[in-house]
Order: C-alpha cells, then structure tokens, then sequence
C-alpha cells in the first residue's frame, strides 16, 4: 500500500464500505485505504445480531408518523426514510448487475412489515395512519385488518390466546425486507477492496488525524499485532467508525465538531432458534413505544433469516452501558467529554429526564418483565423457548443548542470539515439501511464539484436511476424502480397487482 492516499475509511462497516464502493466506482483512479480494529469487517453494529436487520423503509415504525394535536397522522418523515430505502435496493441492484453480488438470498429476504396495536386509542390511531399511509403511492400495497381472524392468518403467534373481543389492529406490506447487513458488508468489502489500488488493514486502529501542511490528512494508525505504530496520508477522510466516529471527530480538532456528545444506548433481543415456533411466524410486527421510551425502543417481534436459518427475535430492551462500541472500553464516555460539550450534555440531562428513568427502568428489568413484554405480542410465549442475545451499542448524538445549551438527535448527522476533506457520520438510526442516502450525502458534502455532467454524475445516474427525481412525487418511476429492484433482490413486487382504483 502506498502512504499517499486518495481515500481513508475508517471502520469496516456498512457505512464505510459503501461509501468506499461508490467513490472508487465514481473516479476508478482513487487509492482507498480502510482501516479496522476488529479482525474481520462487520464484527461491530452491523453484524446481523447486533441490529434488527429491518429494511427501514418506514412501513411500520410508529414514531415516524406522528400524530398532530389536530388529530391528523403527519406521514412526512416516513415518506423520506421510504424512498430513502429505495436508494439502497438500487444500489444492490447495481452491484448484483456488475456481479459483485451473486444471490441476493445471501443477504436479503422478503418479509412482509407489519403495525400491530391494541386497546381502542391505538387501533383509531392506526386506522387513521393506514388512510393517510395507503392514499400515498409510495406505500402502495398496504393492507389493514381489525379482524381477529384476518390478522391470525398473518401472524397466528400475536394472535393466539387473546380475548375475542380485545380490540386490535394491524398494517401489513408485504414488500417488506429482513436484511443481513453483515452479510451485505462482507459482500462490499470484499468487491471493494478486489479493486486495483484498494486495501483494507484488519487489526489495525486510527489512533489520530492531524491536518498535514499540503492539504492533507496525516492518518496515524498502530497495528494492534505488533504495537507498531505508522502514519498515511489521504486526501479526503471518511470516518465511519460508528461509536467510534466521535472520538475521532475529536481527535480531527475541526471546529465544525466543537460541541458535540455522545450518549450511548445499549441493546438486548430475546432469540428464539427453535423451528417448531419459527415456521410459524413471517413478519416484522412493530408495535408502539411506551410513553417517554426513545424512538429506538420500539418492541418488535421479528422473522430473521442469517446464515440461511430462521430465528425470531423480539425486543429491543434497552440498556445503559458507557461503552461507544460493544468492542470498545468502559471509559469511552468519560474520556469524550470536553470543556466544550459539558454544556450540551447537562441540558440533555435536564431536558431528558424521562430518558433516565425509562432507561433506569430497563436495566432494572427481570426476566419476568422482559416476558411480561414479549407476552403483549406473543401471548403463548414459552420461556424456555428463548435467551438473550446482546445487540450492537447506539451512540446517540448531543450537539450544541444556542436555545437550550444542547439538543439530543436520534437520527444521524455527516459532520465534516469547510474544505470538504474529512467528514464523519455521527449517530444510528434508521441506521444500516439508509448508507446509500448517507454515501450520497457524503458526495454532496464533499464532492458537490464532481457532481456534473462532464464528471460523476452519468455513473452515479447508472448507480441510482432515481438520482435527483423525487420518488415522492412521481408516481410512475416509483412503481418502475420498485418493481426493477424486487425483481434483481428477489423479494415482493406488489407493484406487480393491478394499482387501487
Ligand atoms: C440494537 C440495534 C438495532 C438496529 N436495528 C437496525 C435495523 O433494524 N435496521 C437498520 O437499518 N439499522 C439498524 N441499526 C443501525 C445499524 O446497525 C447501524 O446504523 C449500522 O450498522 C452502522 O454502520 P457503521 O458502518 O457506521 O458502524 P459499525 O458497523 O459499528 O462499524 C464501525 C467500525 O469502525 C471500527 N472502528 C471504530 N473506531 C475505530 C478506529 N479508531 N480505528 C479503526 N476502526 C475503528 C469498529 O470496530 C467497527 O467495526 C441498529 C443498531 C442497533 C445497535
């Protein structure tokens, strides 16, 4: 490898490797170096157990669509993470197309997403959603039952020993996805760095990025073999380190991550390998989050397909642990807070309580009580039939607030440099599943001058036939594109049944 770089990514997870992917298929001449702690790549939040593995494309997840205090469903935020989500099915599309991925049953399977609500306020709030939700192209598709017996046929396991008259509703699409992110990971890695003047360095940990006099960044690493220490420099720096992420931003000294903090949340599923339940569940069933709980906590009770075999997995509970990565060190929290982000962490705290409590709550959790949940959503749920697998850390972003002293985000947020020659990716969710809309974020960000006619943008058209028309407003494209990708991943087309009158 050379020590003059084009492209540094740092961390091999989903982020970095597409990013990586779609520099070096946009300007085939760049050198990209990637460098990993870990011994293999996707060992961190996206390995297939440390996350849910939901294509998000906000089919089910209640809290991207809020009700308004005039009784109204606002669907807005859902429809910009749905079409988001078609960014990556074109993605793979392409890199299935160009055989850099051979069976798309290595990493994705069709899994119908479903909303599942009880009692009489939340079965009125889903029936409004689906009005709203099912008058929208985008969520074509989508079916709505209060029928006991309908719904049994979807999910007989949520159904089974509920009352006959206890009110419940549910939404089904049955285009959903479960997606093996690890997977997927090992399959980008693994083209990217098949590529002339790629690399990748396992066991290999950035311990630092200073600013070099010639417009460079000095990236310095140390082999965690050897303890050898040395540096490289690169032209543009992707720091896609995930929990990891903030300490390098810090480290970077760019003013643009003055102020920022991070508040990590951990995760727990109960698993379930056993065949005789598995078969008999097919869905991702989101249902709602307890008041006060974060986005994130959302219960689900979820078919998962890894490795070619099917597990169920419910949850999450959350937890609390000061690590920013499942690999990374209990002093990680303390050791991020600077003079400049104590003031945005004690606001957070202040405003925040509810968060405290509800995560005090969980970590206090018993068996008993984690069942007592899983039992809302598979009442016949037998104990022995499930254990606990620990998931993957969220670091959740605290910036500086000129109103409040500081704002916590559940989203994600690139922060990069003025000169557009580091950025990194800060935060979790909707996660793994939007790192195309976050690769195109970055080129944008960093690239905005590539991106003409003359330079990036033919091949970038070639790589996301959608880029610059919006999927929300075009009708047309949307059902051509979903229908092109369901047909390449092999999962549902529902854009193949007649449209609705
Ligand atoms: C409980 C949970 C559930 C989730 N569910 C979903 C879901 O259903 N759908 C979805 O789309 N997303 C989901 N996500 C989010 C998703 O997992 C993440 O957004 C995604 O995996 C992040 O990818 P990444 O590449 O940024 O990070 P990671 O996969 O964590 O990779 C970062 C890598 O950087 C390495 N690294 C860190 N510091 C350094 C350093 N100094 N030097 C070198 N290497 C370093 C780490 O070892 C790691 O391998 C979930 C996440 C969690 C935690």
């Amino acid at each position: 490898m050379s020590t003059e770089l084009d492209v540094v990514l740092i961390g091999a997870g989903i982020m970095s490797s597409t990013v990586g992917i779609f520099l070096k298929e946009l300007e085939p001449s760049f050198s990209v170096a990637m460098f990993e702690t870990l011994e293999d790549c996707a060992l961190e939040s996206s390995e297939a157990w440390n996350n849910a593995g939901t294509g998000h494309a906000a089919n089910c997840e209640m809290n991207y669509t809020p009700e308004q205090l005039d009784g109204t469903v606002d669907i807005s935020r859902a429809l910009e993470v749905n079409v988001e989500f078609d960014l990556s099915r074109q993605f793979w599309t392409y890199l299935m197309k160009k055989g850099a991925i051979a069976d798309p049953r290595s990493f994705i399977h069709p899994v119908p997403h479903m909303s599942f609500v009880h009692d009489e306020g939340n079965v009125a709030f889903l029936k409004k959603r689906y009005a709203a939700m099912s008058a929208h192209h985008c969520y074509e598709g989508m079916e709505y039952s209060e029928d006991h017996g309908q719904i049994a046929g979807w999910v007989p396991l949520v159904m089974e020993g509920r009352a006959a008259d206890e009110p419940v509703a549910a939404t089904r699409i049955i285009s959903g996805t479960d997606v093996d992110y690890g997977a997927l990971t090992h399959h980008l890695v693994h083209h990217l760095v098949g590529q002339p003047g790629c690399s990748v360095h396992y066991k290999t940990r950035v311990t630092n990025l200073v600013r070099a006099d010639n417009k460079r960044w000095r990236v310095e690493v140390q082999d965690l073999d050897s303890g050898e220490r040395h540096s490289v420099t690169a032209k543009f720096v992707f720091i896609g380190a995930g929990g990891g992420a903030l300490p390098l931003l810090q480290k970077s000294g760019i003013p643009e991550g003055h102020g920022y903090a991070g508040f990590p949340v951990s995760g727990i599923w109960l698993r379930c390998d056993d065949p005789a339940v598995n078969k008999r569940h097919h869905a991702k069933v989101y249902g709602k989050a307890a008041v006060g709980s974060p986005p994130m906590s959302v219960p689900h009770l979820d078919t998962r397909v890894i490795g070619g075999q099917n597990s169920l997995l419910f949850g999450p509970y959350a937890g609390f642990s000061s690590k920013f990565l499942k690999h990374g060190s209990l002093l990680d929290l303390v050791e991020s807070i600077r003079p400049a982000n104590i003031e945005p962490l004690l606001a957070v705290a202040r405003d925040h309580f509810d968060l405290t409590e509800y995560l005090i709550e969980q970590v206090l959790q018993s068996e008993s009580h984690r069942l007592a949940t899983l039992d809302e959503y598979y009442p016949k749920a037998d104990a022995k039939d499930w254990r606990l697998q620990v998931a993957g850390q969220r670091v959740q972003i605290i910036k500086p607030d000129v109103k409040r002293g500081g704002l916590l985000e559940f989203g994600t947020e690139l922060v990069g440099a003025a000169d557009s020659s580091l950025v990194a990716l800060l935060g979790a969710s909707p996660g793994a599943s939007t790192a195309v809309f976050i690769a195109v974020g970055v080129l944008r960000k960093c690239f905005a001058g590539e991106l003409t006619e003359q330079a990036w943008l033919p091949k970038l058209k070639e790589m996301i036939p959608s880029y610059g028309i919006s999927l929300i407003e075009d009708p047309a494209f949307t059902r051509k594109i979903r229908s092109e990708t369901a047909r390449a991943l092999k999962i549902e087309d529902v854009t193949s049944k007649p449209m609705h009158a």
